[in-house]
């Protein structure tokens, strides 16, 4: 963008934590930011309660050459974490057979490879950002430690290890008896654990809180404005450009306008001829009260096989699970919850899950796990922040870096190629 860095004026579309945080780097060079969102809050859907893991180094995407093998699991089983629900729908049989087709191990290395970078960015850049001011978001820095119960299943985990390590990954192989060590409140199952990998590197977070503390150090500098409360319902454009965001409050025009609307982003784009391959994976979470002095996990914990995780959160412990294909709104399926709890009781006996708050979200996700990080196909001033995933919360600041630099014109972080969107 050629012009004087203090005249340029941006919108970004999108209050959860990929729209925020890209408001904020674009704030910090001094462009002019107008943060639009139709809640009043921030932070209020797929940012709201996600499962708080910071997780850095486990960035391997759901698309493995495992999958072929479990495709019969997941649509014939209602308790698999992963559940696929078959539906009369182009989008998502294009979504589906571009996952297939990055099924290979060869596809996954890369990947993982590529958004390494990225998540290092993001963690770097959060050191960065807390060197400079003290935001209050429950930020517990204990590791992860990912347990098995399956022996095959620990020592197949182990090239991916391997792997990982040689990119800069700090991963120790434990076992059973050693994961208790680290986790005393596993001890009640300490005799099924075949084991554990412990990344002391990765932390938890509230996410919803993070968003909160940057829209307040947002709201402190004189060239951001928020439209909170207001609703996009088109962008509007000639030839190349985009001339004008038009909301319920009326029209809005700027320099260059970021689309990070998550899962909303398809249909906000797809008038334009921008098509996303994104396509939205519901999770749920639960939100357990902890009182003081109640027996709760203090690191991070994922138990592998259910792929439930469980992270503490302050006075909360928060446990999010499972991956639900083939529906398209962000609502709580309460056979799921019931599933989960029954899981998560299985293994930590002492939780109060009566008391749990539960949720259901929306994770924007592309084919291949990696976030679209790019200007929008023919448009010369839209850009786009979009598909993080189940990561989102873990790689919105490296993200947010990443589009700053492009939009600005400046030397990248790391390299672009791997998000653009074609
Ligand atoms: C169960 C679950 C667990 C998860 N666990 C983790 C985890 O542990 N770690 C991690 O890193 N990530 C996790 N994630 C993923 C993470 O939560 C998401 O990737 C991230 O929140 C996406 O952020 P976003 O800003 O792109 O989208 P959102 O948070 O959904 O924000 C999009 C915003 O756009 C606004 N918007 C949309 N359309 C319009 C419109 N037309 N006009 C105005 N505003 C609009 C919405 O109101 C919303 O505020 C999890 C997700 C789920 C569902």
């Amino acid at each position: 963008m050629n012009q004087r860095r203090h005249s340029v004026q941006v919108i970004v579309i999108g209050a959860g934590v990929v729209g925020l945080t890209s408001a904020w780097y674009l704030a910090n060079q001094g462009v002019q930011v107008t943060l639009v969102d139709r809640h009043q809050e921030v932070a209020q859907e797929t940012s709201f309660a996600n499962g708080g893991q910071l997780s850095y180094s486990y960035v391997a995407p759901l698309a493995d050459p495992s999958v072929i093998s479990k495709l019969p699991q997941w649509l014939l089983r209602d308790d698999s974490p992963l559940r696929f629900r078959p539906r009369l729908d182009p989008a998502q049989w294009r979504w589906c057979t571009e996952f297939l087709a990055s099924c290979t191990t060869s596809a996954v290395r890369r990947t993982i490879g590529d958004m390494l970078g990225l998540s290092y960015l993001s963690r770097d850049s959060l050191d960065e950002l807390l060197s400079q001011h003290a935001l209050q978001f429950d930020l517990l820095r204990s590791g992860k430690l990912v347990i098995y119960r399956d022996a095959k299943a620990l020592a197949g985990a182990e090239p991916m290890v391997d792997w990982q390590r040689s990119l800069g990954a700090d991963q120790k192989i434990l076992d059973g008896a050693a994961c208790v060590a680290l986790e005393p409140t596993l001890r009640g199952i300490g005799h099924e654990l075949a084991g554990g990998i412990y990344t002391p590197g990765e932390a938890t977070a509230d996410c919803a809180g993070f968003c909160t503390g940057l829209r307040g150090l947002l709201e402190q500098m004189p060239n951001v404005t928020l439209a909170l409360g207001t609703q996009v319902r088109e962008l509007v454009h000639e030839g190349h450009r985009v001339v004008a965001v038009r909301t319920d409050k009326g029209d809005l025009e700027a320099d260059a306008v970021v689309v990070a609307a998550g899962m909303f982003s398809v249909p906000l784009l797809r008038p334009l001829g921008v098509k996303l391959p994104l396509y939205g994976l519901r999770g749920y979470s639960l939100s357990v009260p902890m009182a003081a002095g109640s027996e709760a996990p203090r690191l991070s914990v994922t138990d592998a096989a259910r792929k439930v995780v469980y992270a503490p959160l302050g006075e909360r412990l928060r446990i999010a699970a499972m991956v639900d294909m083939g529906v398209d709104r962000a609502e709580v399926d309460p056979a799921r919850i019931a599933l989960l709890k029954q899981q998560v009781a299985e293994t930590f006996p002492q939780l109060d899950l009566d008391q749990a708050r539960t949720w259901a979200g929306l994770r924007p996700s592309t084919p291949h796990s990696k976030p679209i990080i790019d200007r929008a196909g023919r448009f010369s001033n839209l850009w786009l922040n979009v598909g993080q995933g189940a990561l989102g919360f873990t790689l919105a600041l490296g993200s947010a870096r990443l589009l700053a630099a492009q939009i600005l014109d400046q030397p990248s972080p790391i390299d672009p190629a791997p998000f653009r969107l074609n």
